[in-house]
């Protein structure tokens, strides 16, 4: 191909001030030093006419292109071309398609050859060009006249070394660099749209254990398997990165249904939790999770993520393996728990533990059996604070050791003087078996109280086999010549692996109460769970206890699938040692069945200032109860069955629901669509009130009170009359 026409056209500019005596000679030389450089390759030459159609390529140019050179010729640049949109360095309002339709100066950009231009699809070709669009005289378009030049391997190199920048080696995920720069972005663009945009806040459990005791490369190979079982949950739902360590985040724009994320939190938690088959061997991990949602738990991205780690640190302490929403209880529960922590170390100096007794019944004959020790603190200022508050606490604090063996020594102690039929179950932390003086402090124990080793039960969780394992196997040894009994206890809410069961000389299992409490929900598989613990442990010899039934339906249905043991507040709470031994005497101790019919699900007394909302009327109440399907509260009289009512459960919950009983100031109403799990115990909306819908109706975004929302536009001001009386309510 002649260099000659698209020379003539690039030189005419140069040649008008060009001497004309050596023109001949002069132009050959270029001609010559152009044909040289293009066939080098240092650069090559093309130009288009005014519609922009390949008029000159290079030779050597189109050599690099699966295409004969006069097919190319007469094509539209853009079909040999084209922008990479992944092009880290890309102006990305200035794409090709863009400058050549403005006729502009195009420099340095890199463009990609298009997929039908190469030889081969998986090696791509990259050229940088030039160019500069020509005019003639009258000012009319003719066409660019540019160089290209092949840059392939800066290229991919550039793209690889910023792909490295934002992406985690190890796993491909997203590393922290580019989680926050995609969280601002959405998080502006949204504020704008008025859309919302969850983050999930992730820290892996015992990953540090598995780290020290398998090694690091098998930490790498955990976290990369941890990250695929996230990417196939998450799917296109959200981004996930890695932040460092074991600690990783979840972006989910445009979801604010709380069942939702409750439920791909779930799905996270138990997916992840399931063992890894590293290096031969199982590694088994958990996860914990936090949520929270903009614009409801945050504007700003320092907002919404602390938040998200205030509910990650919250699930972690609440026993791990979980998943929290954020909410402002969590915030001062926070408060609250540093402040339990400084009391926890004077706990059992000042005397403040106590055991409390819970029966074991024997379902043939309602007799009393045996008594699991549960413990208590008498906090000073808060009064009876639960176990499942403090022993995580103590355990954090390595103060679990101590608790741990006062609660065996005192309940040795107390239980010597109930009949020999009657045994003692006390419960072991994890961290507690894990210790090599364990069974030396059992035997301790045993030889101070003077109490046959047969009597007294211990209550482990398959948490325990998490530790090392020699230990372990010879902790259990010991124990069984001891002659000490063993339970193992939340059967069913962890990795249940029956190989714990072959390997571990347990004398019972209990049925967590997780089962008994969905057993008589039609849709629920429990009830087949709990057949099947009791039909093993019969088929191993085992006893099991139930734990945990309170109405009579559960009693019925567990009793239906062979129990023959039952722990529940059907027979009895937790009891003071005086109560057991006024009531047992020196006889035998029964105790008959009492409780309701029907076990109520998730209804929990409740103590809580809510409003209820009638027509544009805001009445203080309070609530007494609440349940997925209703709620019943005392603050307003005179208000007819029937009637709709919006209750205002706070931080923008609101729910539409209809009087159902109305007796004096305590109204029961049911709500239009039922409540969801929180992930902590407790019930929640689906949805919320967004703050931008209350500044809508009149509330500026900065005055908004920090996570509390109340309906802005139902102040007790309106114009008409309230209907309703408001009586007063007592202080608490
Ligand atoms: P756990 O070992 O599963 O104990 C059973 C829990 O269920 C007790 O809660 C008991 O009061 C409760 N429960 C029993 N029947 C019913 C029922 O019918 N309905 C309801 N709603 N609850 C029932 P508690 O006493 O709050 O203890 C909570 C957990 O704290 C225990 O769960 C145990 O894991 C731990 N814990 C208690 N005492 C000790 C201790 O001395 N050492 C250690 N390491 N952990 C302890
Ligand atoms: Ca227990
Ligand atoms: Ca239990």
């Amino acid at each position: 191909m002649a260099v000659k026409g698209i020379l003539r056209a690039i030189s005419s500019n140069a040649s008008h001030d060009a001497s004309p005596a050596p023109v001949q000679d002069g132009l050959t030389q270029r001609v010559e030093i152009l044909d040289d450089i293009e066939r080098s390759g240092i650069n090559w030459l093309w130009a288009t006419d005014a519609e922009n159609r390949l008029i000159y390529l290079s030779a050597s140019a189109a050599d690099s292109v699966d295409k004969p050179i006069d097919e190319l010729l007469s094509l539209p640049l853009t079909d040999l071309i084209a922008d990479d949109p992944d092009n880290p360095e890309q102006k990305s309002d200035r794409p090709l398609n863009f400058q050549l339709s403005k006729r502009s100066k195009i420099d340095s950009l890199v463009v990609g050859l298009k997929p039908q231009m190469l030889e081969r699809q998986d090696q791509p070709i990259w050229w940088m060009i030039n160019a500069h669009p020509k005019f003639d005289e009258a000012g009319d378009f003719q066409g660019y006249r540019g160089n290209a030049k092949d840059v392939t391997i800066e290229y991919q190199r550039k793209v690889e070394d910023s792909r490295l920048a934002q992406f985690d080696s190890l796993t491909g995920l997203a590393n922290r660099h580019r989680m926050n720069h995609r969280l601002n972005a959405l998080l502006s663009a949204f504020k704008t749209t008025n859309r919302s945009c969850a983050i999930m806040m992730l820290d892996l459990d015992r990953f540090k254990y598995i780290n020290d005791t398998m090694g690091h490369l098998a930490g790498d190979e955990l976290l990369k398997q941890v990250a695929l079982r996230m990417k196939k949950i998450v799917g296109n739902r959200g981004e996930i990165g890695r932040l460092g360590g074991d600690e990783f985040q979840i972006i989910l724009p445009d979801i604010d249904d709380r069942g939702k994320l409750g439920e791909l939190a779930d799905k996270i938690v138990q997916i992840v939790s399931q063992p890894y088959p590293i290096e031969g061997k199982n590694a088994v991990i958990g996860i914990s999770v936090g949520i929270a949602v903009a614009p409801y738990d945050g504007i700003e991205q320092d907002e919404l993520i602390r938040s998200s780690d205030l509910a990650l640190y919250s699930a972690k302490n609440s026993g791990r393996g979980q998943y929290r929403f954020y909410s402002v209880e969590l915030k001062n529960a926070e408060e609250d728990r540093r402040l339990m922590v400084d009391n926890l170390r004077d706990a059992l100096v000042n005397d403040q533990l106590e055991l409390r007794y819970q029966p074991v019944v024997r379902l043939e004959d309602n007799l009393v059996v045996g008594f699991e020790a549960l413990m208590r603190w008498m906090h000073p200022t808060r009064g009876l604070i639960s176990p499942d508050v403090f022993i995580p606490i103590a355990e954090e604090l390595n103060q679990i050791n101590q608790l741990g063996e006062w609660a065996l020594r005192q309940a040795c102690h107390d239980a010597i003087k109930w009949p020999n039929s009657v045994r003692i179950s006390v419960n072991v932390s994890a961290v507690q078996f894990a210790d090599r003086k364990f069974p030396e402090i059992v035997l301790n124990a045993l030889v101070q109280s003077g109490l046959e080793p047969d009597r007294l039960e211990l209550e482990l969780t398959e948490s325990v086999f998490l530790g090392d394992s020699e230990t372990t196997d010879n902790t259990f040894k010991i124990l069984k010549d001891l002659g000490v009994r063993l339970a193992l206890d939340d059967f069913g809410t962890g990795y249940s692996s029956l190989s714990y069961l072959q390997s571990a000389p347990f004398d019972k299992i209990k049925v967590d109460k997780s089962f008994v409490d969905s057993c008589t929900q039609e849709d629920e598989n429990s009830a087949k769970i709990i057949a099947a613990i009791i039909g093993l442990s019969d088929a191993l010899g085992m006893e099991t206890t139930v734990e945990g039934v309170e109405a009579f339906d559960q009693f019925n249905l567990v009793r239906s699938k062979g129990a023959k043991y039952i722990q529940g507040w059907i027979y009895s709470k937790a009891l003071k040692l005086e109560q057991i031994e006024k009531k047992m005497g020196s006889g035998e101790f029964k105790i008959a069945p009492d409780g309701p019919e029907l076990h109520r699900p998730d209804r929990r007394t409740v103590f809580r200032r809510i409003g209820a909302i009638h027509e544009d009327h805001r009445y203080d109440v309070v609530m007494r109860d609440l349940s997925k399907t209703g709620a019943r509260f005392e603050g307003i009289i005179g208000v007819p069955v029937g009637t709709n009512l919006v209750l205002d459960l706070g931080e923008g919950q609101l729910v539409v629901s209809s009087v159902i009983r109305s007796q004096e100031s305590t109204i029961a109403v049911q709500f239009e669509t039922p409540l969801i799990s929180d992930g902590a115990g407790g019930l929640c909306t689906r949805h919320r009130i967004s703050p931008y819908e209350l500044a809508a109706a009149g509330m500026p975004l900065a005055a908004l009170p920090k996570g509390r929302y109340p309906l802005a536009n139902a102040a007790s001001s309106g114009k008409n009359p309230p209907q309703f009386t408001q009586v007063s309510l007592g202080k608490n």
